[in-house]
């Protein structure tokens, strides 16, 4: 496994992977969720190359960068099994040299759910992700789906500047009580840990009442909510039924959409989703 801490040394590197190169860009403190695309990306190509890098710029407060959890060579030990070829870990000064001007904008998209209640966030996810494609170039880039809206959001991106690599989405991870993975996770007291499978739980209670028949917007939502409002630990967010390209909330009769939310437990924000969607509209 190679490791590069420069643009420089990534791009020589790079240029002697076999094609096709998979790519999964991470903020590192690696878990089973993060594997998945990892795994997903050697299947799928002949090379692999992962990204660790914690982005200053996509952070809206600065003490949820400072506490962010980090174990780099737990990482390095994790991808040197996983058989990943290609490991960049530039610093901030190496990404953001003094006198970085640029911000990569994707308009309306990100006005809402997490870029309502995260200012700037996105603008950090579009730009740190459009440097590390142009510098990887990969043949196909993997998101997961834990994260919904920026999958979509980094679709949006790759579509519209016409950067050459296909964007592949990777089923969200779970603990054996539903909980999603997450690196965040670990920042959870034993108490909170313990409520924390309710979120999932709330989203399968209305996924389940959609699946029964049920299709009133508001409804939907309002079971989901019913469900985090037993546990008086959760501080919800928001809780989101949205339409799944343009993530405007839906109204009256439901046919398809992203239930999403997001919830402090103990000081710390989580996210989740399911997609409501019959077996037909998945093909
Ligand atoms: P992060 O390190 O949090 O920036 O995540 C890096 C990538 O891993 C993103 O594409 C995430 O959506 C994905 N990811 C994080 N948690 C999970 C999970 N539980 N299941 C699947 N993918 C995940």
């Amino acid at each position: 496994m190679v490791v590069c801490e420069t643009i420089a040394d990534l791009r020589a590197a790079r240029a002697n992977l076999p094609a096709p190169v998979g790519f999964v860009p991470t903020m590192g403190y690696l878990h089973a969720g993060h594997m998945a695309l990892v795994h997903r990306a050697k299947q799928e190509n002949a090379a692999t190359v992962v990204s660790i890098f914690v982005n200053p710029i996509q952070f809206d407060r600065a003490e949820d960068l400072a506490r962010y959890p980090r174990d780099l060579p737990r990482d390095m030990r994790l991808l040197e099994e996983a058989g990943v070829d290609l490991v960049f870990i530039p610093s901030v000064e190496e990404m953001y040299p003094a006198g970085f001007r640029t911000v990569v904008h994707v308009r309306e998209i990100t006005e809402v759910l997490e870029g309502k209640h995260r200012p700037g966030h996105f603008d950090g996810v579009t730009t740190v992700v459009t440097k590390l494609l142009n510098i990887v170039q990969p043949d196909r880039a993997y998101f997961g789906q834990k994260d919904a809206q920026q999958a979509i959001v980094v679709k949006q991106l790759v579509a519209d500047l016409n950067i050459p690599v296909e964007i592949r989405e990777v089923a969200t991870v779970r603990e054996p009580d539903g909980l999603a993975l997450s690196s965040r996770n670990v920042l959870l007291s034993p108490a909170g840990r313990a409520v924390a499978p309710t979120l999932y739980r709330a989203l399968r209670a209305a996924q389940t009442a959609w699946q029964g028949g049920e299709r009133d917007a508001d409804r939907l939502r309002a079971i989901a909510r019913e469900e985090l409002a037993q546990e008086p630990r959760i501080e919800v967010e928001y809780v989101s039924l949205a339409d799944l390209e343009t993530l405007q909330e839906l109204e009256g009769e439901v046919r398809r959409g992203l239930l999403s939310l997001a919830a402090w437990i103990d000081g710390v924000r989580l996210i989740d989703n399911v997609r409501l969607e019959s077996i037909q509209d998945t093909t």
